[in-house]
């Protein structure tokens, strides 16, 4: 089999599959189409296509993906890493807040946990989720990325954290009840319990706004994700509860998807 056969199917996922299994980039796979493709490959891709077919996502079915500067596995314990997240993180190692002390509520993958770290070699990063098998996944790329600046504890919100932090990050289950009957089929092979934000998508803002304030520094930052409708209620909690310097950011599709707010 060579790789003009897997482009002939036309099918945009597969194609990328195949540039992450070959490590070449599309445009190689396009300019270098005439090439056979190993055994081993052959069937990785051939598997692929069976559970694409299944309406699995790529991600998924290939068992790893790329999130900023990060390889990571991805499989069905946790949220798969969105494109759009490394938005927040770029803007969290860009910045110039004080950083020494992270806190990451929802930690899934540990896409943004470790990338954070992997990044801020001098912050202390604290991921925490209240699925064991999410942090069971986030153990296993911290090890593979052999982080030591960042760690991973069973905590439902802030009920096990005793610390203070420079700056809580939480991209939190936001999807309203509306919204998730209506997803994509694909989304529901990811765990509801890391996309269902309860009746209105808000549940996890707003208990996460009530006690920020205990746990975090005096000029610290509270940063989330956000849904494309959530920006007015989420800023409203936000000044309610005495944050100031309050910062919206959309995506790359316009969307709003970003706020960043100081404690007052
Ligand atoms: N961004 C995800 C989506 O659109 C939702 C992630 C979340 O709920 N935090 O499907």
């Amino acid at each position: 089999m060579k790789v003009k056969d897997i482009i002939n199917k036309a099918n945009d996922d597969l194609i990328i599959g195949l540039s992450y299994l070959m490590d070449k980039s599309k445009s190689y796979l396009y300019l270098n189409s005439h090439e056979e493709l190993t055994s081993d490959i052959e069937e990785k891709i051939l598997s692929i296509e069976e559970d694409l077919n299944n309406g699995i996502p790529l991600q998924y079915a290939l068992g790893y993906w790329e999130f900023l500067n990060i390889s990571l596995i991805v499989d069905k314990r946790a949220l798969i890493p969105r494109f759009e997240t490394e938005i927040i993180v770029d803007y969290i190692i860009k910045s110039d807040f004080k950083k020494d002390k992270i806190l990451d509520i929802g930690a899934g993958s540990g896409a943004i946990s470790l990338s954070l770290s992997k990044n801020l070699p001098q912050s202390q990063v604290l991921g925490v989720d209240i699925s064991d098998e999410a942090l069971s996944l986030c153990n296993e790329n911290k090890n593979n990325l052999n982080l030591t600046n960042v760690n991973f504890i069973k905590s439902d919100l802030f009920d096990n954290i005793s610390d203070k932090f420079d700056i809580i990050v939480s991209n939190p289950p936001y999807i309203n009840e509306k919204d998730y009957l209506a997803l994509d089929k694909k989304l529901y092979h990811e765990p509801k319990l890391a996309l269902y934000g309860g009746k209105d998508g808000l549940y996890f803002y707003k208990k996460i706004i009530d006690q920020a304030n205990d746990y975090l520094n005096d000029q610290g930052h509270l940063i989330f994700e956000i849904g494309y409708d959530q920006k007015d209620p989420i800023n409203e909690l936000l000044v309610k509860s005495d944050f100031k310097n309050i910062i919206n950011l959309k995506d790359f599709n316009g969307f709003d998807r970003f706020i960043i707010a100081q404690k007052g």
